[in-house]
């Protein structure tokens, strides 16, 4: 667990649950999932590994005792939160999301990145009633922010916490934006990784938000869009035209774009494919003008039309 994560947009993983269930498509070659349970098996042949591989993937597992390690990071930064789970699947207890919540409140000097597949359990929880019931004296933190200057209408919010959802396809698009729209948050972003369709954002991202919350609360909408396409020996090809649409729609919505990776497989010229490092690479032709060549991960990099995006929302809290 990280403290320097590899991750391009983010600093450090943080995570106190392991372990995660397939809920879609762009679940089908979790990276988590197939690294977890080859340690898995190699734990049980008898590897010395880590606690956490005793069980598989598919069986949820809480670790309290690393709730308090973003204390333990003095220098603020970007946490993404849980990497290797999701942390509002089912088999996580309201009352250890709240403790989650409780750490993240009592380190403002951190960022914390909160994605999910699972947007309508997190509305339910985080849009709704449980805020009412935590401001007790156990919860002291709690009830600072509840009584804090960060609500949408009476639902409070922490100022350090952004909230997204993965969006894979059209169909997870429909299916999660709205819900994450429904809850309050300082920020609300997209990983559209892998992204494995065309995707219209329609009305989601934010025409001219200029990053200061306290204004934006009032019309919910997308604020950071990240995409990228997919690794592993069973990744499946991206279209380059779907990763431009994406970006042409932020730019002209002002929503900060960061484009992760083109995956295993880039778009190259035919003319070079008895280059070294392409000669003998698998192709895939989507029509007769685009294909792309699984020349791996590496190679195929993160250049768009000829440079890097790496934009971030710039929030003034
Ligand atoms: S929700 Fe995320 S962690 Fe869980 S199986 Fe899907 S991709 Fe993996």
């Amino acid at each position: 667990m990280g403290d320097k994560s590899s991750i391009e947009w983010t600093d450090s993983t943080w995570n106190p649950v392991v372990g995660c269930t397939r809920v879609s498509e762009g679940c089908r070659n979790c990276y988590a999932y197939e690294l977890h349970d080859r340690r898995h098996r190699a734990y049980t042949a008898g590897k010395k590994l880590p606690e956490q591989y005793a069980k598989p993937f598919k069986e949820v597992q809480l670790f309290p005792d690393r709730l308090a390690q973003p204390f333990h990071w003095k220098r603020p930064r970007r946490i993404f939160v849980n990497s290797l789970s999701d942390l509002f699947h089912d088999d996580v207890p309201d009352d250890f999301i709240w403790s989650v919540f409780e750490i993240m409140a009592q380190s403002p000097q951190h960022t914390f990145q909160v994605l999910t597949k699972r947007p309508q359990r997190m509305a339910a929880l985080l849009a709704g009633r449980y805020w009412r019931d935590l401001g007790t004296p156990d919860r002291p933190f709690f009830a600072k922010i509840i009584k804090g200057e960060h609500r949408a209408g009476d639902v409070p919010f922490l100022p350090n916490v952004w909230l997204g959802v993965s969006v894979e396809n059209q169909r997870a698009a429909d299916e999660r934006i709205p819900l994450l729209l429904q809850t309050p948050a300082a920020v609300r972003f997209l990983s559209m990784e892998p992204l494995l369709g065309p995707v219209d954002l329609k009305g989601w991202i934010y025409p001219g938000w200029d990053g200061d919350i306290r204004k934006a609360i009032p019309a919910p909408r997308v604020y950071w869009v990240i995409v990228g396409g997919e690794s592993g020996p069973n990744a499946r090809p991206m279209h380059p035209d779907w990763v431009r649409s994406i970006r042409d729609q932020c730019q002209a919505a002002g929503v900060p774009f960061f484009f992760k990776q083109w995956g295993e497989w880039a778009q190259v010229h035919e003319l070079r494919c008895n280059e070294p490092g392409i000669k003998g690479k698998p192709w895939f032709n989507f029509n007769p003008d685009t294909s792309v060549c699984r020349i791996g991960r590496k190679a195929a990099g993160r250049l768009l039309d000829g440079r890097t995006w790496d934009e971030m929302p710039e929030v003034v809290r």
